[in-house]
């Protein structure tokens, strides 16, 4: 039967991305994909606005969008701080790691953000070439605030590297205002296209301190030197070839770029945001408790829930995939088994969250949980009238 697919990615997509995907398949030169590869890096800056920005669209997964960043930007011994939220924080580190730079990571207990007091005493203290963030780590839910953190990177000459995977197209980002040196995101995310693009967009500080390399970059297939002309190339509407682009998902991946757009992306934050929240509203009613501490540090695309005391997590979401409705377990290992991930990003409107309490409501009576049905959907619709 239907499905409806609540997981932090891939995502439900908009049938037109869809259809867009499954055109035949042209040559990575003919005319009309030359086009369509040059405007979707064109569009890529406004989303990111980053109007001076570098985009690249490569073949891969978010992770080659991180290993990426890394690989053309860290060289061995120089120095990278890495400020963790959660699961991808620490993925972070293994990659810089990877690549021989000397890294320390900031962390916390689950559900808080690392004080921007701790970020400056390590930026002062050492000389960092680079730092990472984590903009929604999607193993807690939490919110980063990229700005001031970007800030503090510039005044201590430091390159400022944002994970955007849960982030990009679904939380406010302002890469050229901000000064963030490298917004990075894979293509199933707010993005809303299939898996499968590691999508980046790198500064003119980002680019140049590439270009100041003293060693070459230690991945074939991630080095800016192989793609920069490829990409170059494309959006001045030149034929070229690196390595064959995945045709299909760049025209899905265009197609997509202007739906976002057509939405605006102020809209569209504030769409996520008002959803989130009201969303977070009805959970609450329905006594779930949340990983991050407190509204202000919580995701806009993905929750993340405890199970409520003395509810089976797995019976629950297994009830939930019988109704059609597919949410995601716990990712970090210590807390597995505890807690649950509804993402809501992208085309996600207030009916797909609607599904979603009615069929937790019905789960949680079936499983004994002391709520009544209507809760959780009465507290989410109040939210969503007092808006309007
Ligand atoms: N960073 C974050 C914040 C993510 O959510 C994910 C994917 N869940 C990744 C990185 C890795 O992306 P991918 O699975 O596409 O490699």
């Amino acid at each position: 039967g239907r499905k409806l697919l609540m997981i932090p990615g891939p995502i439900e997509f908009e049938p037109e991305v869809l259809h867009a995907m499954g055109r035949a398949t042209t040559s990575h030169v003919a005319p009309d994909f030359i086009e369509c590869f040059g405007k979707s890096i064109e569009l890529m800056r406004e989303v990111w606005r980053s109007p001076q920005g570098q985009p690249f669209i490569v073949a891969g997964t978010g992770t080659l969008a991180m290993d990426m960043a890394a690989a053309n930007l860290v060289e061995k011994d120089d120095r990278v701080l890495v400020i963790s939220t959660g699961y991808f924080g620490k993925r972070y580190k293994d990659i810089m790691d990877r690549y021989g730079a000397k890294t320390t990571i900031l962390e916390v207990p689950v559900g808080e953000v690392v004080d921007l007091d701790a970020i400056e005493n390590e930026l002062k203290n050492n000389s960092y070439k680079a730092l990472t963030l984590t903009h929604v780590d999607t193993s807690t839910g939490v919110l980063v605030d990229p700005e001031p953190i970007a800030k503090l990177a510039q005044k201590y000459n430091c390159l400022s590297i944002l994970d955007g995977v849960c982030s990009v197209a679904g939380e406010e980002i302002n890469q050229d205002d901000w000064g963030i040196d490298v917004v990075l995101t894979g293509s199933q995310k707010a993005i809303g296209v299939p898996p499968g693009l590691a999508l980046l967009v790198a500064s003119e500080k980002a680019m140049q301190v590439w270009n100041n390399r003293k060693t070459p970059v230690g991945s074939y297939y991630a080095d800016w030197s192989n793609w920069r002309p490829i990409m170059k190339a494309y959006e001045e509407r030149r034929p070229s070839y690196f390595g064959t682009p995945p045709v299909n998902l760049i025209v899905a991946l265009e197609t997509s770029l202007k739906i976002i757009l057509k939405e605006g992306m102020e809209v569209r934050v504030k769409r996520h945001h008002e959803l989130a929240k009201a969303f977070r509203i009805g959970l609450a009613a329905l006594q779930f408790e949340f990983l991050p501490e407190s509204n202000e540090i919580s995701a806009n695309t993905l929750t993340a829930a405890y199970y409520p005391k003395g509810v089976d997590g797995s019976a629950l979401l297994a009830k939930l995939s019988k109704d059609g409705v597919i949410l995601a377990g716990g990712l970090l290992p210590e807390l597995k088994t505890s807690y649950f991930r509804i993402g809501h990003m992208g085309s996600v409107s207030s009916n797909d969250l609607i599904v979603v309490l009615s069929s937790l409501e019905r789960a949680l009576i079936e499983l004994g949980h002391p709520v009544k049905a209507g809760e959780g959907l009465q507290a989410f619709q109040s939210e969503l009238l007092t808006k309007n």
